[in-house]
């Protein structure tokens, strides 16, 4: 994927108006605290600027629409780039994070738990949230981030 593709990353159709995203540049991490109370910080002008201009070039109709919504979205990654899915040790909460590219399987996969089918995509264990216990909170930050542009790439 060239760079210039990858800053311009997409672009969606949604009630009338369109969508553009970027995921060229470098992550920018953050650390889950008691403080951190949301999901999208605010909108960075000097992350994001470069992405808009080119985007222009590629899609005519940006060149003059009016900006709405500016988003800067937090990606949950894992260290393998794969979902945690299961039980989350407290009686009766179950956890399904995953990309919405995962989200059909994980779905299916979580159901299957809970009905105790026995059909199960994959053994419950690579995608249990405990995979990583042994891993300090360090290494884990360290890897996740490291698949930060595979992750964007390929979803
Ligand atoms: C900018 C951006 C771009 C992305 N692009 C892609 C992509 O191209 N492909 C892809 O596969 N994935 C993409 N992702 C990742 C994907 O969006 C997420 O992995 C996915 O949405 C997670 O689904 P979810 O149902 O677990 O959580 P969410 O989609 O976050 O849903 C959680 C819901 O719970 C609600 N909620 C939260 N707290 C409460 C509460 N206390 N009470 C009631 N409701 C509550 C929220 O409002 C929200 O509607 C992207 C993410 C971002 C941020």
């Amino acid at each position: 994927m060239t760079d210039r593709v990858r800053s311009f990353r997409h672009a969606r159709a949604r009630a009338g108006d369109a969508g553009r995203a970027s995921r060229g540049r470098a992550p920018l991490p953050l650390d889950p605290s008691a403080a951190l109370a949301s999901a999208e910080p605010p909108f960075r002008e000097t992350g994001f600027g470069a992405a808009l201009r080119e985007a222009a070039p590629l899609v005519p109709a940006f060149r003059s629409a009016p900006l709405g919504r500016r988003l800067n979205g937090v990606f949950a990654l894992t260290p393998d780039e794969l979902p945690l899915v299961g039980p989350t040790g407290v009686e009766g909460l179950w956890c399904a994070e995953a990309w919405v590219t995962h989200a059909g399987g994980v779905g299916r996969q979580l159901a299957n738990m809970l009905l105790k089918t026995g059909d199960l995509l994959v053994e419950p264990e690579r995608l249990d949230r405990r995979r990583f216990a042994s891993w300090s909170d360090q290494k884990v930050r360290d890897t996740a981030l490291g698949h930060h542009q595979g992750v964007c790439d390929a979803h």
